[in-house]
């Protein structure tokens, strides 16, 4: 037995290299990083590709260690090379997000470290770093004290806590579920849908509230809508609304709603996923009037705070409740029941062991501080108004003044289909691959965005992207013209 368990040590033991080895990876590693980032400026958002990365799926699983001579480059080709690229100071489609470096050296030490951030008794110090970084957030929105909350892998599962909250606490059980209803706008993520069958509440009524210009929802209707279900003897019990949508980074009228929700007892949740966060900028306060009344808010530190994909917060008022929903007690967890300062984030969450995501939060806010923050905040908002300008210099429609950093735009030629000339032109910019946009329909009308929150995206970007789009109209109009001029 000895024997087997010494042979068996040996080969186990090269799961940890030597500093020598580890260096070596390290200096690898490092260099395909420095090579990413030195050159990011001048690389495209969007790559096309032939095969999509399939070379990946050659690659076999075997028993023998393989040399990162050989996998660096099979990802720098197949991942890093194709689609979109986030990390792209061109990427101005659906909402960018960021990867501020220091976030990667936290993401590394938390991976070497390995602490266990889920139970307090497990990691006190990682338990209480995360909660501070909340109550940081609550403290943002306006939030009481004692408000908590968790931090998540983005805004989808956020949500969905704020939602499995909010049937608990309103003492929604299965058989209230025909009779319970929701209230939502068209525009809002289709995340919270998601949320919503997940927890079981998809037989509930889900009633769309009309919207304003702006699409922002219409709080009077809101109202009206929320009396008529009542008479008829329905069981309303919470209003989402948005602070910044993803098609227009429209914000609800969230003073009004909480009024409604305030006077019909329901429970207020507000999506600021995308723009909880500008909330930073002094002068965008006063759009967010009321977002300190709302019983919990989904806010994604992968947007606004320009963090690498995988951190999104809940935050709420009432932690009872949100612990009463998701708190487990099983036996095999009874020693780390003992201490308690802090309230676990097992507790407040789906999830039990969890990435120490706080990390790559925590070390990019006081490495670099505050204001470079807030500026880049500030000067998206900028560059978005300044966008909506230029772009009806070049003829094309636009939607609504953007509230914050997204809008719409489209381009009417004088005799072809809208639709058909946007969708083409989207395909065009995104062929051409140094910016990225997307488009979004709304009642039937093709939109291509902006959406401006990459923290790499500056005025040479948007000044690119006009003229990519202005000469993508020359192009597409001298393509119809040739298709019209008659075969002679
Ligand atoms: C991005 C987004 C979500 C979804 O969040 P994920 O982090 O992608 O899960 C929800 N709501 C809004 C408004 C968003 O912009």
């Amino acid at each position: 037995m000895l024997d087997q368990i010494k042979k068996l040590e040996e080969e186990s033991r090269k799961l940890e290299p030597s500093p020598l080895q580890r260096n070596a990876w390290n200096t690898r590693v490092q260099q395909y990083a420095d090579d990413f980032l030195d050159g990011i400026y001048d690389k495209k958002a969007f790559n096309t590709s032939d095969d999509y990365g399939a070379p990946l799926l050659h690659l076999q699983i075997g028993e023998e260690p393989k040399a990162l001579e050989v996998l660096l480059p099979l990802l720098q080709a197949n991942v890093d090379g194709v689609g979109l690229n986030p990390a792209a100071s061109g990427h101005f489609g659906y909402v960018p997000g960021g990867g501020v470096f220091p976030a990667a050296l936290g993401d590394y030490l938390a991976a070497v470290s390995n602490r266990y951030a889920g139970i307090f008794f497990g990691s006190p110090g990682a338990v209480r770093l995360e909660n501070q970084l909340i109550r940081w957030m609550c403290n943002l929105i306006g939030y009481p004290e004692g408000s908590l909350g968790n931090l998540a892998s983005g805004g989808s599962i956020a949500n969905l806590i704020a939602i499995t909250t909010a049937r608990d606490f309103k003492k929604i059980q299965s058989k209230d579920v025909e009779n319970a209803v929701i209230y939502l706008t068209h525009q809002v993520h289709h995340c919270v849908q998601k949320a919503l069958r997940i927890a079981g509440l998809r037989e509930a009524q889900i009633h769309y509230v009309p919207m304003d210009a702006h699409f922002r929802m219409d709080a009077k209707a809101l109202e009206a809508m929320v009396k008529v279900d009542l008479q008829n003897g329905l069981k309303p019990f919470l209003i989402v609304a948005s602070a910044g949508t993803t098609d227009t980074g429209a914000i609800d009228p969230l003073n009004e709603i909480a009024d409604i929700a305030e006077k019909y007892g329901l429970w207020f949740h507000v999506d600021a996923a995308y723009g909880g966060f500008f909330l930073l900028v002094d002068d965008l306060k006063h759009k967010f009037k009321g977002i300190e009344r709302s019983d919990s808010l989904a806010i994604d530190p992968h947007k606004g705070l320009f963090l690498p994909y995988g951190i999104g917060a809940i935050l709420v008022k009432n932690v009872e409740a949100t612990f009463q929903s998701h708190h487990y007690v099983a036996n095999y967890m009874q020693d780390a029941l003992k201490l308690a300062d802090e309230l676990s984030p097992a507790d407040l969450s789906p999830e039990l062991t969890k990435h120490f995501r706080g990390l790559r939060m925590w070390l990019p806010l006081h490495l670099l501080g505050l204001k470079p923050f807030k500026a880049a905040l500030e000067e998206k908002i900028w560059l978005c108004r300044y966008f909506y300008e230029k772009v009806q210099e070049l003829g094309f429609e636009v939607g609504p003044y953007p509230d914050l950093s997204i809008m719409i735009y489209r381009y009417v030629p004088k005799d072809n289909d809208s639709n058909e000339f946007n969708e083409k032109l989207v395909e065009y910019v995104q062929h051409d691959g140094r910016v990225f946009l997307s488009s979004t329909m709304i009642d039937g009308i093709f939109w291509i965005r902006l959406a401006v929150l990459c923290f790499r995206s500056h005025l040479r970007e948007v000044d690119l992207c006009l003229e990519i789009l202005k000469d993508g109209i020359t192009h597409l109009q001298k393509q119809t013209q040739m298709n019209k001029t008659p075969a002679t």
